[in-house]
């Protein structure tokens, strides 16, 4: 059996997964470009503290960057406890997964709590969230990056990591060591050649751009939605042509049988980005080309409108900082994009006008009626506004935007949780022969609200724009006769503060780097895990030992006969009682037990950190070959010689029954360790 199983699996370094990053961080050095004051709008942002901010950092311009700091709008106040939420996903719990949600939450000097962070699910680490203060010295030890491949990203990218003291090699290393991250503006083939080191990490997850694209996140979406029927109704109807074109026509004849006549549709090549190639249609018989592979949709013919009537959209970006555990942060500024044009429900008269149904810039800043902003003043009224802005303009319409926010991070959450197997899967596959260095991503989320308050996903952009300056015409000319390249105010306020903070995020912050090498018995905990009867106790019993010995293969060093014995010892130590122990031993207890076993088999390492390092590899390996039972285990196993892939997921661990409490059949299933048989096995043929 050939078993390719990679150590590493993205963050399961410890040191960046725990790490958590305090912004304020952020309110320090000098600040690069000009206006650097808006680079922290409080969500939802109120238009008056705009305006006060803006004044106020115009009459101190000349001021130092110090004081501009000082003169920046006081953030909300918020109770600590109002802005942390819980969000339970009890049909998600199947999987162990640890998942965040933190919003980036920009600059805050007075801020004491600036990432929001929602645990789903109970584990180990949820509760471990730490909230890091800056610290006054800088980090000893400077990190780089490689922005050779950052193409349109880089000028964004190479401001933020001067402003947080990253040193930039626009050309690659000279020296050919590997940079702690590399920044490209897409996803390259040939990844695994670039980023060689397991210890470095890179902005993109190999396979992502496949699997954003319309098809495939349908694709996703559509296998979670036939299992999850009403959590995944935020995305349309969709069939991908030509291999739905038949139950396309049944769908539309069922309609029209059903009474219903106005239905509209609209097809999206797959390659498609930036709107092209996009119209609408009323009836299958529309369709220019069935032959293409494409995307037919409903159309949302219902979009909320404000005063102004123009249709709009959300970009949402989120960060996945790592999959093992799932670790997904939603950034609280982004974009919202307005068409230019009026928008009237589609018929035959105004199907056409692309410029009222569809929201994308490139498509809509070849209207003359596109209104570009050069103040954060001009963007409340512009074609393209901050998110918090246009938050703040719904709220003054009655709309509540808490709920949406909160609609809209469920959205980010489920959606990449539907495309989660297939990023590990393209990980794994990418990786096969290496250990892989840490992944993270920047996703843009478009997101489309309904008259009735409930967003929709449009689509999911694995390389969103990160430019932050766009075209202007010259003065009463039209774009079409050229323009000037200008920077973007509401860009810079959106994009700078992502960058920066995502790059914030990926790096151990000075406790993290500290102390990231301590997050170490948690491996021994999943194990140990398995051999407790965690219904009746948290200790491990004399049996559970000796499954946990026979289970490891330890036989050789721990006969199964001397288990009580050593069970008896430990347990005086630890109790002072010379009686056998009949509540099991505990954790610690547990952990000089895997000591005394580390020492006899791995005695030729120097030290018992080498040891148990040791022994705790050795067994996840054993435990292998009995079902994996622990994300940290999970590995995808190919073998070769009859060519199936058998991926090993996760027993349902934390289902739990209407009361609340763990079913007898799960408890059973998951913690009897004789019962490995439960744990779903996929076996595929390749
Ligand atoms: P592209 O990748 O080419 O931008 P999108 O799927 O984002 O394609 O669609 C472009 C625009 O069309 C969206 O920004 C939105 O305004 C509009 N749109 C897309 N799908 C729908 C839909 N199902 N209903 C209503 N409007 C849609």
């Amino acid at each position: 059996m050939g078993c390719k199983i990679s150590t590493e699996f993205c963050a399961d370094n410890p040191v960046a997964s725990t790490s958590k990053v305090h912004p304020s961080d952020l309110a320090t050095s000098s600040l690069p470009i000009k206006p650097v004051e808006f680079y922290d709008p409080p969500q939802p942002v109120n238009n008056d503290q705009i305006f006060r901010k803006v004044s106020l950092t115009k009459k101190e311009s000349k001021e130092k960057e110090t004081r501009r700091i000082s003169l920046q709008v006081e953030p909300k106040k918020v109770k600590r406890s109002s802005r942390r939420e819980y969000l339970d996903f009890p049909e998600f719990a199947t999987s162990s997964h640890k998942v965040f949600i933190a919003e980036l939450y920009h600059g805050k000097s007075t801020a004491k709590w600036n990432f929001q962070v929602i645990p789903m699910l109970t584990t180990f680490f949820s509760s471990s969230y730490t909230r890091i203060q800056r610290s006054k010295n800088t980090a000893s030890r400077r990190f780089s990056i490689d922005t050779s491949r950052a193409k349109s990203n880089q000028f964004v990218v190479s401001l933020c990591a001067k402003k947080i003291g990253i040193i930039e090699y626009p050309e690659g290393r000279p020296d050919k060591q590997p940079s702690d991250v590399y920044w490209h503006n897409v996803v390259l083939s040939d990844m695994n050649k670039i980023v060689t080191s397991p210890h470095s990490k890179v902005n993109k997850f190999p396979g992502m751009t496949e699997l954003a694209k319309k098809i495939s996140l349908t694709h996703a979406i559509s296998s979670m939605q036939k299992l999850f029927p009403d959590e995944y109704a935020f995305y349309p109807k969709s069939w991908f042509l030509p291999a739905h074109l038949t139950d396309f026509h049944t769908y539309y004849r069922k309609c029209q049988a059903a009474g219903k006549m106005e239905m509209w549709f609209i097809v999206k090549p797959d390659e498609g980005a930036q709107g092209t190639g996009i119209y609408l249609i009323s009836n299958p018989s529309q369709i220019r080309d069935v032959d293409q592979q494409q995307l037919v949709q409903e159309y949302i013919a219902d979009p909320m409108l404000m005063g102004d009537k123009l249709k709009f959209d959300f970009r949402v970006y989120g960060v996945i900082k790592s999959i093992n555990p799932l670790s997904i942060y939603v950034a609280r500024e982004g974009m919202a994009r307005f068409c230019t044009e009026k928008y009237e429900k589609p018929d035959s008269s105004n199907f056409k006008n692309l410029y009222a149904h569809l929201t994308n810039y490139s498509l809509n800043k070849a209207n003359e009626a596109y209104v570009h902003s050069n103040t954060l003043q001009d963007q409340t009224k512009g074609s393209k506004r901050l998110l918090s802005t246009v938050f703040h303009q719904l709220e003054s319409r009655g709309i509540k935007t808490k709920k949406l926010w909160h609609d809209i991070k469920l959205i980010l959450v489920k959606t990449t949780l539907a495309m989660l197997p297939e990023i590990m899967l393209h990980y794994e596959h990418h990786f096969y022969d290496s250990p892989g260095p840490q992944c993270f991503q920047i996703m843009g989320f478009d997101v489309m609200i309904r008259d009735d308050g409930t967003p929709i996903l449009l689509e999911v952009n694995a390389a969103p724009s990160l430019t932050a300056d766009h075209v202007v015409p010259y003065p009463g000319r039209s774009l079409t006769e050229g323009g000037q390249r200008v920077r973007s105010i509401v860009d810079e306020v959106i994009k700078m503060p992502l960058v920066r903070d995502t790059l914030l995020l990926i790096f151990p912050t000075r406790y993290g780097a500290h102390s990231g090498h301590l997050l170490f018995l948690d491996k021994a905990m999943y194990i140990y895990m398995q051999f407790v009867q965690l219904r009746n106790n948290v200790n491990i019993t004399g049996a559970g030992l000796k499954q946990f010995v026979r289970k490891c293969n330890l036989a050789d060093v721990m006969p199964i006969a001397q288990v009580d014995v050593k069970v008896a010892e430990i347990n005086y130590y630890f109790t002072g009682d010379r009686q056998a122990s009949g509540n099991g031993l505990p954790f610690h207890a547990f952990l000089m037990f895997l000591f005394f076993v580390a020492e006899k088999k791995f005695h030729m390492e120097s030290d018992l950190l080498a040891k148990v390092q040791r022994l705790l590899s050795f067994c996840d390996m054993s435990l292998r070959h009995y079902g994996v039972r622990s994300a940290r285990l999970r590995r995808a196993e190919v073998d070769s010689s009859i060519g199936n892939v058998e991926i090993y997921m996760l027993p349902s661990r934390m289902a739990r029954n209407r009361s609340g409490r763990y079913g007898q059949k799960e408890m059973d299933a998951n913690n009897n360790p004789n019962s490995f048989s439960h744990l779903p096995r996929i076996t595929e043929r390749l």
